[in-house]
């Protein structure tokens, strides 16, 4: 079983014995004296280091007979940070036409901008005001397709009420003004072919 014997670094210790958050996720040790695995944060009392084992996923720790801590859940799906960020998309998802700005995210989902900014980017790989863009673009496309909407109300509609700024950004994300997306949408539409750039997004 060697594949799932992370060696214990005194990085992995001091995260242990810290209480380290930044690193659930990371790792998992468990304890082979009372054979229970937790999340590195976990608030138990620190084990003895040589009676540590550490893995990297729970489902190893429970293949090899640890219980979950009932303190740290270690077998939960998803991490703290990782549902805070679900719950700032979920958001934008469904108040992208408003006015939205970072500080407006922060104070919604009750952390710092900094913060957010540098979690949001680990675990979506873009940055808030990246993923509220590529969300605007996506109803526009929608909304240019399946409504008869002036290209001003479809700006109005996904929060680009800037209509130079949404024709710029639409332009630059897909190679079309949205008039000429709408347009050539329609014909391939009429053609029966497949959508252009519906894939691109
Ligand atoms: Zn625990």
């Amino acid at each position: 079983m060697r594949a799932s014997d992370l060696s214990i670094t005194d990085e992995k210790w001091r995260a242990i014995v810290e209480n380290d958050k930044s690193y659930d996720g990371v790792f998992l040790y468990a304890v082979k004296t009372t054979k229970i695995f937790c999340r590195p944060s976990c608030k138990s009392r620190p084990p003895k280091r040589e009676n540590i084992r550490l893995f990297t996923s729970a489902e190893q720790a429970l293949a090899e007979h640890f219980r979950p801590c009932k303190r740290c859940k270690p077998t939960g799906q998803r991490l703290p940070d990782h549902d805070w960020i679900a719950g700032v998309a979920e958001y934008v998802d469904s108040n992208y036409m408003k006015d939205l700005t970072l500080h407006v995210l922060a104070e919604i989902s009750h952390g710092s901008p900094y913060h957010l900014h540098r979690t949001f980017k680990r675990i979506m790989h873009v940055t808030p005001m990246e993923y509220i863009q590529r969300t605007r673009l996506k109803q526009a496309k929608k909304l240019l397709i399946c409504s008869h909407q002036s290209v001003a109300e479809v700006g109005e509609n996904v929060g680009l009420s800037n209509i130079p700024y949404f024709i710029t950004l639409f332009k630059k994300n897909t190679g079309y003004t949205p008039l000429q997306y709408r347009q050539l949408e329609s014909k391939a539409t009429q053609k029966g072919g497949t959508q252009h750039g519906t894939s691109n997004e």
